[in-house]
């Protein structure tokens, strides 16, 4: 029953090397209750399906014009609207845009399906230790088709990760992680900035922290960091009291990348809350795992043995 279960997949990404060990097959969940700044992701906040715009691809050829049936697009002496009020996510336009300038994201995908997709990679997993991750989004607003994707892949005899910012319930958080073989657990500020940077209090994903240690997985914490902006002292030194408390596996260091923002716009978003800024150098990542180290948390760069 459960291999028919749906869930809204919005990317299946193959031969990842930073989502968990080895070599692994990441499947992407649509839905978060984060809005963090720096997401390289903004199509996977909303749960629902959406069409992404990339205006610099438009030809203005006005396929998309004639292919809605709810005259969402109009194109007029080469400039193209498109009016998201009038959109139902049908994909025709998408189906009909000769450039790729209109693509669809997010499709529901039943467990088998998107196992099968998964398990064509198996013969790269084992060798080295690798298997599925499921991100996001985040995995805990998608919950049953998670547990039961991870459980799927355990049954298949592959190595089942999850990523979660641990923002949900804890009854979700718990059932995941006892599907989990390992849980990467993004922190993704300390408590005094959680809010603000996020958009969420810091309480949910403090507790769930406790809610994995309790299933006895395996468990990562990772630090995507944004110079400037996240890579405070309070921030680092919460980090060093998780570490001494929950005692994971490895701690890791994402560095920003300076992608994501055109994308915003792809999906008719508001610009980030924070300036554009280069992504974080190799200069800035040595001086983050100083500062880490300084206070007794050894960190390390995902993919790094
Ligand atoms: S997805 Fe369907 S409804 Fe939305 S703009 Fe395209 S054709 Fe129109
Ligand atoms: S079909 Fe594609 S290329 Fe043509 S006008 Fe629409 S978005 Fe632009």
């Amino acid at each position: 029953l459960t291999s028919v279960l749906r869930g809204m997949v919005f990317d299946i990404q193959p031969f990842s090397i930073h989502d968990g060990p080895g070599i692994r097959t990441t499947v992407f969940l649509k839905g978060c209750p984060l809005k963090c700044p720096w997401c390289h992701n903004p199509e996977s906040w909303a749960r629902a399906p959406q069409i992404a715009w990339d205006s610099h691809l438009c030809i203005g050829c006005g396929a998309c014009e004639t292919a809605c049936p709810h005259g969402a697009h109009v194109v007029r002496d080469g400039k193209h609207t498109y009016d998201r009020s009038l959109c139902k996510v049908c994909s025709r336009c998408a189906e009909a845009c000769p450039s790729l300038a209109l693509e669809r994201s997010g499709r529901e995908m039943t467990v088998a399906e998107t196992l099968a997709v998964v398990l064509a990679d198996k013969p790269f997993f084992a060798d080295t230790g690798g298997g599925l991750t499921v991100s996001g989004g985040e995995p805990l607003m998608q919950a049953d088709f998670t547990v039961a994707l991870l459980a799927a892949g355990l049954a298949a005899g592959i190595m089942a990760a999850v990523e979660t910012s641990g923002a949900g319930l804890a009854k979700d958080m718990d059932r995941v992680a006892r599907q989990a073989s390992l849980v990467l657990y993004d922190i993704k500020a300390g408590p005094d900035d959680y809010r603000r940077l996020t958009g969420i209090d810091y309480d949910t994903p403090y507790a769930n922290l406790s809610v994995v240690k309790k299933a006895g997985c395996l468990l990562w914490l990772r630090l995507p960091l944004v110079p400037g902006i996240n890579d405070t002292q309070s921030h680092f030194a919460n980090v060093a009291d998780l570490a001494a408390k929950y005692h994971p596996q490895r701690i890791e260091i994402v560095p920003y990348h300076a992608l994501g923002a055109d994308k915003r716009r792809h999906f008719g978003l508001p610009d980030a809350s924070i300036p554009a800024r280069p992504s974080a150098d190799a200069r800035q990542v040595a001086q983050w795992t100083a500062s880490l180290h300084a206070l007794g948390v050894e960190a390390r760069l995902p993919g790094e043995d």
